[in-house]
């Protein structure tokens, strides 16, 4: 116990850390390795029980009053805390403050079937691909690779050998869960959870399939193609149904979630439903107004800038921005902030011009009797 770490770090917040941030620590990590995640990773499941413990600490004031002063000394042997953190349940903690959290958790873990000897639907994963901007804003079918958890065939998911024995959990006695009361920091509690000897199922295998090795189900590759509609964003999810995990005792499939992520683009910049962008006039077309080229996500659009259009003055392109998933006949619009350039490279004809241009410029503001005489481009 002597080289545990430092609860905070832990959980990575700052000795004056707010019980938000503790909170939101918490639930990231909580569901970063959550068992049900990672299934089969001891270390995740070390890192798992560390956050809890952490978390039980530090989200009580008392407690992380106590830490603080005595750090980990406060609760051993018994001491000031008496808490024994070896035989907590943690996850029926998270389960409580899941609970919660409806969809995102659903999703995550699948169906949020009860664990028990009955059919079982399986867990959603959650893959991403990334596109560009350009097939976020007309829409894309993409091929994706991914590893396929299939039910094996020659068992049919039981993972046991055909024809061989299959005997009733002695444990659970077939229910396949198995309750257990707790004196936990919040009183005593009862809890139900799967029977760690028959993983659930109420069943114990004598003889396991050779073709999946026990599993029930057999990883393959599998390229799938994904239908990604126009007008979606970064961080939204199209379901693949039935391309989750196998589920036990007969239940079905669960979901696949891709996560889309969508590239930036040189030009366009996305809010929501509206794109932002910049473009170009020259000084003479700012001035004497004329045809200016827009680049849009549908291709380029000519615009009639009006004389003496300054710079930065904004123009709204309705019905250009990014079109609706929900509604293909809706589409936010598109703003774009006309900028001035000013030429960089000129050669000697063209200074010449442009100072003429300037002095006579200049000239006529000096006939109107202006103080702004002095203040043409060239003058010093
Ligand atoms: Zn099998
Ligand atoms: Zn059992």
């Amino acid at each position: 116990m002597a080289d545990k770490r430092d609860y905070y770090e832990v959980l990575g917040v700052s000795k004056d850390a707010s019980a938000e941030e503790i909170k939101k620590a918490y639930r990231q990590l909580g569901k970063k390795y959550h068992p049900d995640v990672n299934p089969g990773d001891k270390e995740a499941e070390e890192k798992f029980k560390e956050v809890g413990e952490a978390y039980a600490v530090l989200s009580d004031p008392d407690k992380r009053r106590q830490y603080d002063q005595y750090g980990h000394a406060a609760f051993e042997n018994g001491g000031a805390g008496g808490m024994d953190f070896s035989s907590m349940d943690f996850s029926s903690m998270f389960g409580d403050l899941f609970g919660g959290l409806g969809g995102i958790f659903g999703d995550l873990f699948g169906g949020g079937g009860s664990r028990s000897g009955g059919p079982q639907r399986g867990a959603n994963t959650r893959v991403r691909v990334r596109i560009t901007f350009d097939e976020a804003m007309k829409g894309v079918e993409k091929e994706i690779e991914v590893t396929l958890k299939e039910q094996c065939e020659t068992c049919n998911g039981t993972g046991a050998k055909p024809g061989s024995k299959v005997e009733t959990c002695t444990q659970c006695g077939g229910k396949g869960q198995v309750a257990y009361t707790r004196q936990s920091l919040f009183g005593m509690t009862q809890s139900i959870q799967a029977c760690p000897q028959c993983r659930g199922t109420g069943k114990i295998i004598k003889e396991k399939c050779s073709a999946c090795l026990g599993n029930g189900y057999i990883s393959r590759k599998k390229k799938l193609s994904v239908s990604i509609p126009a007008g979606i964003d970064s961080g939204q999810c199209i379901r693949l149904a039935g391309k989750g995990e196998p589920g036990a005792n007969g239940g079905g499939y669960g979901d696949m979630l891709v996560e889309v992520d969508v590239s930036d683009h040189p030009t366009f910049q996305r809010e929501g439903m509206n794109i932002y962008s910049n473009a170009y006039m020259s000084f003479a077309q700012a001035a004497l107004g004329g045809d200016v080229r827009i680049p849009t996500i549908d291709g380029d659009v000519i615009y009639e800038v009006k004389p003496g259009t300054q710079t930065d003055t904004r123009i709204r392109l309705r019905g250009k921005g990014v079109p609706s998933v929900r509604d293909k006949s809706y589409r936010g619009d598109h703003y774009v902030n006309l900028v001035v350039q000013v030429p960089t490279k000129l050669n000697s004809e063209q200074k010449e011009l442009l100072k003429k241009f300037d002095e006579s410029y200049s000239g006529k503001k000096t006939e109107e009797g202006t103080e702004k005489k002095k203040k043409g481009f060239f003058s010093k």
